[in-house]
């Protein structure tokens, strides 16, 4: 089809990916950002799968190894600190913070609009106007709204479709690995680390630096703790931050309550095997995030569409989440490269997309049920690899 003017709305992996893939067909590519500033320093680690790396390494010519860290085995570890299973498994871990960096820098920050909240649009046959607040306006034939696990746009286009809680938080830190004694540095910077415990799992694996540094000594541990509260009282509590204010999808680090965060180190140093446990002392400011699923019925709306966690929100149990944005933004490319009109374009797109995310949602739905309700969460069960498409793939 011809170029089009599109307006993409939220600016993070999904939303950068997609623009500057339609930006190379030659489409009119403009992205509206909420965050006022640039969010260099929000994300945390990602298990970096082929669809979230395939701009990076095959249109900007990056090598895996420029982006990410390679380890090559997933390790269990008993409660003494001994390893129970280790099996060969490569993966590449990278960061939030990583990707975000090259995809902006290639973008440029022109067309990246910050300080730029959609709070409403009206879709007219020829056209989409986009609002920001009250007064500012944008004009598109195409918007594609990547505005995340809250959006503004499923709210409006799918008010059924609400988060449902999944039942636990997972407890998020980085470490630099420079801050942990050797034997606990060694041991966790060459695999994907796991620690079953009953009705709950915690992992942890290296990741770039905070400047994107990739050597050792220059990387971080990446640290992630799933653990089960009650919907009501006790996930209140916990959301419930220092600052008195309840949160209902995260707290970002430096708002935990100081009764949690000491409830968390303390259980940690309790239960945890000691390599763990030391990791968890380590950190500076540990952070939270909810686990919810969102199922959806439609991705596609005449000329609007929802892409990434704007769209079915998966659990992070596979690694998927950015490799599923992305994969979003490959597969509209390609449909508005071979339909003839956006709106036909986007009919075309949607329905594998909508089945990937279904996939993708029952998959770690399985996965974390499997931890934290049934307690079978078993060591090399080749059910348990990361992967968008299913268990390595
Ligand atoms: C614990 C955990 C671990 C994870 N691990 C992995 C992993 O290993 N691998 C992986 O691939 N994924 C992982 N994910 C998932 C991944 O973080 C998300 O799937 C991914 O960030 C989704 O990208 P997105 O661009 O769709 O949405 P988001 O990253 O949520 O971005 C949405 C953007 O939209 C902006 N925005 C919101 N509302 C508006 C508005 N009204 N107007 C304008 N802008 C707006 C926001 O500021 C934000 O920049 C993990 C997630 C969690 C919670």
């Amino acid at each position: 089809m011809q170029q089009a003017r599109v307006a993409v709305v939220g600016g993070s992996l999904g939303g950068l990916t997609a623009a500057c893939l339609l930006r190379d067909d030659g489409h009119d590519v403009t992205i509206f950002e909420r965050s006022a500033h640039q969010m260099e320093e929000r994300g945390a680690g990602i298990g970096l799968m082929e669809a979230t790396s395939r701009y990076l390494t095959g249109r900007l010519g990056l090598g895996l190894d420029e982006v990410s860290i390679h380890t090559d085995a997933v390790r269990y570890l008993a409660r003494d600190g001994s390893v129970v299973h280790e099996t060969r498994q490569p993966y590449h871990f990278s960061s939030w913070t990583t990707v975000y960096r090259h995809l902006l820098h290639h973008w440029g920050t022109d067309r990246y609009l910050l300080g730029h909240e959609m709070t409403g649009f009206e879709q007219r046959p020829d056209g989409v106007t986009v609002r920001f607040g009250e007064d500012r306006v944008a004009e598109a034939e195409l918007l594609v709204c990547a505005d995340g696990v809250g959006s503004v746009a499923r709210e409006l286009l799918q008010p059924n479709a609400a988060p449902a809680y999944a039942g636990y938080v997972v407890w998020r830190a980085m470490v630099p690995e420079q801050d942990l004694p050797a034997a606990v540095r060694d041991r966790l910077t060459d695999a994907l680390t796991y620690y079953v415990m009953p009705n709950s799992h915690f992992l942890v694996y290296p990741i770039p630096g905070r400047d994107g540094g990739l050597r050792p000594g220059e990387r971080l541990i990446n640290v992630v703790w799933y653990r089960n509260y009650l919907a009501g009282g006790d996930l209140d509590d916990v959301m419930t931050g220092s600052d008195g204010v309840l949160r209902e999808i995260s707290l970002p680090p430096g708002t935990v309550s100081a009764r949690h965060d000491a409830e968390v180190r303390a259980v940690a140093a309790a239960r945890l095997p000691w390599q763990l446990a030391e990791v968890v002392a380590a950190a500076e400011q540990l952070f939270l995030q909810v686990i919810y699923d969102i199922e959806i019925e439609r991705m596609a709306f005449g000329r609007v569409c929802l892409l990434g966690d704007a769209a079915y929100l998966a659990r992070p149990h596979a690694a998927a989440g950015t490799a599923k944005a992305a994969a979003d933004g490959w597969a509209l490319a390609a449909a508005l490269r071979s339909e003839p009109d956006v709106i036909s374009a986007l009919a075309a797109w949607e329905p594998s997309q909508l089945a990937l995310g279904a996939r993708l949602l029952e998959r770690t739905r399985r996965m974390g049920h499997r931890s934290q309700v049934d307690n079978t969460w078993t060591p090399g069960d080749a059910d348990l690899v990361l992967g968008l498409y299913g268990p390595g793939r």
